[in-house]
């Protein structure tokens, strides 16, 4: 049949919304404290990249809240993306949704519209360019993985597009090498914005003095002008 089926009215079956904050490319919910191991698909060497599959929105956002926790991702702006993810400040807001009109064939209006929207991430370590006055063996640099996660219209599953082997290594130690990731960088701005002391957030995210001179840098540069350097100083 063409178009769209007919749905009873008293049909108490809601659709699955996925939120902004559902795909973003760090997590609201992440805590220093807690680890959290990747989720668990396949991931053996060898094995044709990139990895696909389809999840229900449900345990898309399970596989996704673990993934961007687990490893460093950045945003990448593709297809029109843009649009709703970096011009978008509220989380809760709800991602495109393109509705088909009844009678319109099988490819809905306009020319053939198959998502609703795609979304592109990428391994922090992917530019060459970033981060080469770093000099380890741990430090990745022009790493491939990347992940393509994009919803179909009328079809409440979200395909995803996995190239997951990263060409460096992923452990903690080898992280603490890079400055704040989004994950940490935003937990701390919640932290300060709750009122939290400046001294107890510092002792939570990295009890190491080095990684602790980098925290305050990174943090004064990226907040000293959205809230005022007075909570900022020691
Ligand atoms: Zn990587």
């Amino acid at each position: 049949m063409d178009g769209w089926d007919f749905v009873s009215t008293s049909s108490t079956i809601m659709p699955d919304i996925l939120l902004l904050k559902d795909v973003l490319h760090f997590s609201l919910e992440y805590d220093p404290l807690q680890a959290v191991e990747p989720y668990p698909f396949p991931r053996s060497q060898g094995s044709p990249l990139p990895f696909r599959t389809s999840f229900t929105c449900e345990e898309f956002r399970s596989f996704w809240n673990r993934e961007r926790i687990a490893f460093q991702w950045v945003y990448c702006s593709e297809k029109n993306s843009r649009s709703f993810y970096l011009h978008s400040k509220i989380p809760d807001s709800p991602l495109p949704s393109f509705v088909r009109a009844p009678g319109m064939n099988a490819k809905g209006p306009g020319p053939g519209r198959l998502y609703d929207w795609t979304l592109k991430h990428e391994c922090r370590q992917w530019d060459q360019g970033q981060q080469l006055t770093l000099n380890s063996d741990s430090v990745g640099q022009g790493c491939p993985v990347y992940i393509r996660m994009r919803k179909r219209v009328d079809e409440d599953r979200v395909e995803v597009e996995y190239h997951w082997e990263h060409n460096h290594s992923t452990e903690p130690k080898a992280r603490s090498v890079f400055p704040l990731g989004p994950n940490e960088l935003h937990w701390v701005r919640r932290m300060i914005q709750e009122g939290h002391e400046w001294k107890a957030i510092k002792k939570k995210l990295r009890p190491d003095e080095e990684h602790l001179q980098r925290v305050m840098s990174m943090v004064r540069t990226a907040m000293l002008f959205k809230l005022g350097c007075s909570l900022l100083m020691l």
